[in-house]
């Protein structure tokens, strides 16, 4: 591929015109230790168990001579605005690994300064690297695409943050994940060399992208097919945030990737209570641009930055319009197919799609537990709709019992949807088991992230431990401590509900 680069190893923060990456070379830590490592990834890629050598690399203390470290260079727009030039600030690709026909992008994420910092330090500190390396693989065990987390490691050095939004400026031990994907480029790498009027590099980077990660895609055409291939995978992907109840927080275009998988975690939340209008992102007040209910919105608003940054490439922009067009069909056909899992339906008829979207406004309303009340939601046929029952059946998922016409509303559409179940022209079980499939019982909550970091910050890893075993199993977890919903002390706990972006 042989990409243009800076190879000159210089750390300081400058603009790079006129090149993909820079050279870049992860700055040593003190007192490196494994706070976890991912057996069953490093199964996956062919690699043995980290011995104290490989701890070297994990922690950017070692880097050996197959290894051509760099940072990507990428623009972004962050929160609708052009941000320019951005890049690899914290991230430092090592190199590829390739086994058994995969292959990986691995990559330090806290491993210090590449000519892309600007005025930060390239680290990261614990809290947020052990919200990153615990919320990719749930992510992955959920089925939801993402990049993964292969190893943590605390590094022994402290470093100076801004903790969370109160002001107060304090230490905390710093950490490094590595992180590994496919790929790693994002929307912003294609903006960049737009924006700069490069286009022999957006060219080769098109190019180069298709064959590597796309070479399905062949001939006169594979540009827009290519385009139209990740308009799919983003649509694909925010049908599944929306099963999960994920809010990325952060959906600034040099955080899409160009896979189509969840990436770069910061102040990300699962929904506790049903709230479109939540965003976990304190930076976000109050406009709000990257709630939950925004994010398939946002991802069409994204996508049309990266067709813009295409432009150059094409003779006249209609197919490229026309592409974009596609997304909003393609989204709903995904969303309701997977609506009727969630709600274990054989077909989606128009009717049921009426019943979707009262379902939808009635929950924003009621704001039930999102996860517990489609649990609940499986057994419901069973259940009596006579007298209170079925209100007193729904009450574990409620933070705020509904009353009077709200109450009345809601059970009016649950009895009607237990109706529609009973229609079904499969069977009560097999609808069930697609429900069991579709809606996860354990959620890794921020409280419970929260309250692992704290534990962790003073030496204690028994609940973070808890957490890794259990989001291996988000479909069947029967810990009752994991499964409840979000306790009444952590609604307003800086932290437990939102964060902001220091990290
Ligand atoms: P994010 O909002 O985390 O996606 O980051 C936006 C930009 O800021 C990216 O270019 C990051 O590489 C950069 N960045 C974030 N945190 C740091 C840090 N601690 N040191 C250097 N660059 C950073
Ligand atoms: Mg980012
Ligand atoms: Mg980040």
């Amino acid at each position: 591929s042989a990409f243009p680069g800076d190879n000159s190893g210089d750390l300081s923060p400058r603009q790079t015109p006129g090149v993909l990456y820079s050279k870049a070379i992860p700055t040593k830590v003190s007192d490196p230790k494994l706070l976890a490592f991912t057996e069953e990834l490093a199964a996956e890629m062919g690699m043995d168990s980290p011995g104290a050598e490989d701890l070297k690399i994990l922690a950017g203390n070692k880097v050996t001579e197959t290894m051509q470290p760099y940072a990507a260079c990428y623009a972004g727009h962050q929160f609708g605005n052009w941000a320019g030039q951005l890049g690899d600030g914290r991230a430092i690709t090592l190199g590829e690994w390739e086994h058994n026909g995969g292959s990986w992008e691995m990559q330090l994420k806290g491993a210090g300064p590449t000519a892309y910092s600007r005025m930060a330090d390239g680290r990261a500190v614990l809290r947020s690297s052990v919200r990153e390396y615990l919320m990719s693989e749930a992510m992955f065990h959920l089925g939801v695409p993402t990049t993964r987390a292969l190893s943590l490691v605390t590094t022994g050095d402290k470093i100076l943050r801004d903790m969370f939004y109160n002001g107060n400026a304090a230490y905390e031990p710093g950490a490094i994940v590595m992180r590994v994907s496919e790929s790693f480029l994002r929307f912003g790498n294609f903006e960049i060399l737009a924006a700069r009027k490069e286009k022999e590099n957006l060219q080769h980077l098109v190019d180069w992208t298709i064959e590597k990660h796309f070479p399905h895609h062949k001939g006169e055409n594979r540009i827009i097919n290519w385009f139209r291939e990740v308009i799919d995978k983003t649509a694909a992907l925010m049908v599944e945030w929306h099963r999960v109840g994920f809010v990325h927080g952060v959906m600034n275009t040099d955080n899409m990737s160009i896979l189509g998988q969840t990436i770069d975690y910061g102040p990300f939340s699962f929904l506790d209570d049903y709230d479109p209008s939540f965003t976990p992102n304190t930076t976000d007040l109050p406009g709000r641009r990257y709630a939950f209910g925004n994010q398939p919105s946002i991802a069409l608003w994204n996508l049309s930055r990266l067709a813009t940054a295409l432009t150059p490439l094409f003779k006249d922009t209609e197919l490229l319009e026309e592409a974009l067009n596609s997304y909003e069909d393609n989204f709903w056909n995904r969303y309701y197919e997977m609506m009727g899992n969630k709600l274990g339906l054989d077909k989606i008829t128009a009717e049921d799609k009426k019943m979707i979207s009262q379902l939808e406004e009635l929950l924003a309303k009621v704001k039930p537990d999102m996860t517990i009340l489609y649990r609940l939601l499986i057994d419901l046929p069973s259940i009596s709709a006579e007298g209170d029952m079925l209100f007193i059946y729904l009450k574990p998922a409620f933070y705020t019992e509904p009353s009077g016409e709200l109450k009345v509303e809601f059970l009016k559409l649950i009895i009607s949807y237990a109706e529609r179940r009973k229609k079904n022209s499969i069977s009560t079980e097999a609808s069930a088991e697609i429900m069991k499939k579709t809606n996860p019982r354990f959620i890794l909550r921020n409280y419970l992230l929260h309250q692992a970091i704290e534990e962790l910050e003073m030496g204690e890893r028994s609940l973070f431990d808890k957490l890794r075993a259990a989001l291996k199993q988000p479909y069947t977890e029967d810990d009752e401590d994991l499964l409840k919903k979000r306790p009444d002390w952590a609604t307003q706990k800086p932290g437990c509900s939102m964060l902001s972006c220091s990290s």
